[in-house]
């Protein structure tokens, strides 16, 4: 297998792995501030990905990681899944149109489209709180255990937030004192992707 095979592999696998083991606590969040199906959504893309791992190895990086966002919005459902598949369809675009074949430019772009598709900004508690603080990170070259651990303290601010976009803005002021659930899967998955890269590539 070539080098960019066994990485799409491998982080497909990591980025199972992690929400599988916490799907449960993913679904427990959600039962808090929404319908209590965030975990079971998560597992399904990702088992649905995973079980597919083999096609996208064979694509060229940009292809798999566009592809793997397809699969996501066919598979995880509910607000989550058009947000994350636009995450992923987007950056896999960026990368492929060759214009931005750096990373960061890409990533930029693509949680510019998932704000744009949610209709939804900072401190509005959800998954864009850490994506935004992620992206600023990716941009400043931050070390990888850097990006993780942003990742991790920005999915613990929305615990003092209150939601203002999906089923947990319904909730109003009791929202505050919960954490958002998209935000910890998001946290979840950037850190399982770090830590993935670190151990297997140079930063
Ligand atoms: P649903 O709310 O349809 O049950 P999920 O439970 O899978 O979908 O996902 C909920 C998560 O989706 C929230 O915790 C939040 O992070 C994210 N989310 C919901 N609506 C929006 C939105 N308009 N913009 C950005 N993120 C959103
Ligand atoms: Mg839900």
């Amino acid at each position: 297998m070539r080098d960019d095979q066994v990485l799409v592999s491998g982080l497909i696998a990591a980025c199972r792995e992690i929400i599988a083991a916490h799907a449960d606590h993913l679904s427990e969040l959600d039962r808090a501030i929404g319908d209590g199906d965030h975990g079971t959504n998560m597992r399904r893309g990702c088992e649905a990905v995973y079980a597919d791992r083999d096609r996208f190895s064979q694509m060229p990086l940009a292809q798999a990681i566009e592809e793997i966002g397809l699969t996501l919005v066919l598979t995880i459902g509910g607000a989550s899944g058009p947000l994350y598949g636009t995450l992923l369809m987007e950056i896999g675009r960026r990368l492929a149109a060759g214009g931005e074949a750096d990373f960061s430019a890409a990533l930029t772009g693509a949680v510019e489209a998932v704000a744009r598709r949610g209709r939804a900004q900072r401190g509005e508690k959800t998954l864009l709180d850490v994506l935004y603080p992620v992206q600023d990170e990716v941009i400043r070259r931050h070390a990888l255990s850097a990006i993780a651990e942003r990742a991790e303290t920005s999915a613990t601010l929305t615990v003092g937030m209150k939601a203002l976009r999906g089923r947990a803005s319904f909730l109003g002021e009791r929202s505050i004192g919960h954490m958002d659930p998209g935000a910890r899967s998001c946290a979840l998955l950037t850190s399982a992707i770090c830590h993935y890269l670190k151990e297997h590539r140079a930063a």
